[in-house]
């Protein structure tokens, strides 16, 4: 595992083997058993205290995710921050949990629905969001009853680490959260252990198609966020200033390996020479550094792989016919560690590589369109939906942009549409697998299942045999 700042490998980790992992569920199992008739009370009161824990530690947490990560403290205060949002969403459990009730549906008898969890069930977690993505599942998971293992990613695993001890801290028994590092081998030991019952996963987009055919086909509940293409349409009446500045924290920011980054601009009509210059104009003041440097804006890319790649696809964006307005392997960076600068790529084509795949760094494509609904359709014929943005002053094509776009989540002169955690959080197409979004009241539900009562207490005296089917009066 390195820093990506300096390139140095700062810590090893063991990854698990089929015998670990059955060994953690194991575990699991057994907590399960007493976590799940634990009160609503008990449970509350722990997740309680996590979250003071959580709030009071967060420039802790932070630095821990910035050496691994390398986003600067700032970004990685924010997501964490973000994180403790579910925590704070499960502190309220007893709300969510409340069942339904219809009395005297026929004469004398009660229907109530109730809601109870799963057993055990199993996170796997991207690089990219080591603390706030497993939050996404842990905080509702346990505070819905259930024991969850989280399998994080074995490029930065020290957050979840960290987030086990302080859960002892607050309280947690032992057994009802657990870390196992691993890969695939140890991702496929978790899907196909019996004794799992669902599986969440965020990451790219193969994978998660991968794991929700695995898991679904040894019977799990499965739900597979994958990866993205995140437009942010800009019509020529939007404030430009604005737009650029949203366009430049969106795509930029953690250096673009967020899955909610804009990576593709659509520029409407006369909004693009206006929104090349305003972007390229702001581009030299974004300072890039290591991550706890004060005043750094911007880290490293994760590996020296990855920024390779990143700067492969620029160089062939070049060569289809792309212009590099600001072109990030020309920057001034940092010698040591991952970097690689903001970059802005002008006169995309749909047919381009840049614009097709998910390049997962700084790099900002402009692809220039003659009308909103030229815009529209090229939106909507991408295979992805995870996030997309509108900017304009126009009411009319606001509300038209949210009723017809295909995506999962919209921002209205909002860059990155990350719903809050009483809403839900997932993408459409090729960038959710599976029926349930996450967080949230999707959450409570996918981490659930529903079971319906039907009550009498007739007087005996009444009683008779009837072996027709039984029917409402
Ligand atoms: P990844 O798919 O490489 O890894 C995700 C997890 O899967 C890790 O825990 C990893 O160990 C495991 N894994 C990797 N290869 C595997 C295999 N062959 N079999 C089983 N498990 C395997 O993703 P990443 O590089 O860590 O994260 C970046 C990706 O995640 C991007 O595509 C990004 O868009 C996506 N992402 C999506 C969301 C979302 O909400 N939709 C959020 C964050 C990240």
């Amino acid at each position: 595992m390195f820093n990506p700042a300096t390139g140095q490998v700062q810590a090893q980790v063991d990854l698990a083997s089929v015998a670990e992992v059955n060994e953690a569920v194991a575990s699991a199992y057994k907590a399960s058993k007493e976590w799940s008739e634990s009160s609503l009370t008990q449970r509350t009161q722990i997740m309680f205290r996590f979250r003071e824990i959580l709030s009071d530690r967060t420039e802790e947490l932070a630095r821990v995710i910035s050496n691994e990560h390398g986003k600067v403290v700032s970004d990685a205060a924010g997501e964490v921050a973000r994180g403790l949002e579910n925590v704070e969403f499960a502190c309220g459990i007893a709300h969510h949990l409340k069942g339904e009730i219809n009395e005297q549906v026929s004469a004398g008898i009660e229907v109530y629905s109730l809601r109870q969890p799963l057993g055990v069930v199993a996170g796997i977690t991207p690089f990219n969001f080591p603390a706030m993505v497993p939050a996404w599942m842990f905080a509702t998971a346990i505070a819905c009853g259930n024991t969850f293992i989280c399998k994080p990613s074995e490029r930065d695993p020290s957050a979840s680490m960290l987030i086990a001890e302080w859960f002892i801290e607050a309280g947690l028994p032992p057994g009802v959260f657990s870390v196992v590092n691993g890969d695939k081998e140890a991702v496929d030991a978790l899907i196909d252990h019996e004794e799992v019952a669902a599986i969440s996963f965020v990451g790219s987009t193969p994978i998660a198609s991968y794991v929700y055919e695995r898991a679904t086909s040894a019977g799990k509940r499965v739900q597979a966020l994958g990866g993205a293409k995140n437009h942010m349409l800009v019509l020529p009446d939007a404030d430009i200033e604005m737009a650029a500045d949203a366009a430049v924290s969106a795509a930029y920011g953690s250096a673009g390996e967020r899955c909610m980054a804009v990576s593709a601009l659509v520029a409407v009509g006369s909004a693009a020479d206006e929104l090349v210059a305003a972007i390229s104009k702001r581009i030299p003041g974004v300072k890039v550094g290591v991550g706890t440097e004060p005043d750094a804006e911007m880290g490293p890319l994760i590996t020296a792989e990855h920024r390779d790649r990143v700067a492969g696809y620029v160089e062939r964006a070049q060569q289809a016919g792309a212009t590099a307005v600001v072109d990030g392997s020309k920057a001034d960076l940092p010698t040591d560690g991952f970097f690689y600068g903001p970059t802005l790529l002008d006169g995309v084509t749909a047919d381009m590589e840049c614009y097709r795949d998910e390049i997962f760094g700084p790099v900002l494509s402009v692809v220039r369109v003659e009308t909103f609904q030229e815009a529209m359709d090229l939106i909507n014929s991408n295979p992805f939906g995870n996030g997309t943005a509108i900017f304009t002053r126009d009411g009319g094509a606001a509300r038209q942009f949210q009723h017809e776009v295909q995506v999962g989540m919209v921002g209205i002169n909002v860059p990155i549409p990350v719903p809050v955690a009483y809403h839900s959080f997932g993408g459409w197409k090729a960038s959710l697998f599976g029926d349930t979004h996450m967080y949230g009241p999707e959450g409570v539900r996918f981490y659930t299942r529903a079971k319906a009562i039907t009550a009498r207490w007739p007087d005996p005296a009444s009683s008779q045999i009837d072996l027709g089917f039984p029917q409402n009066s």
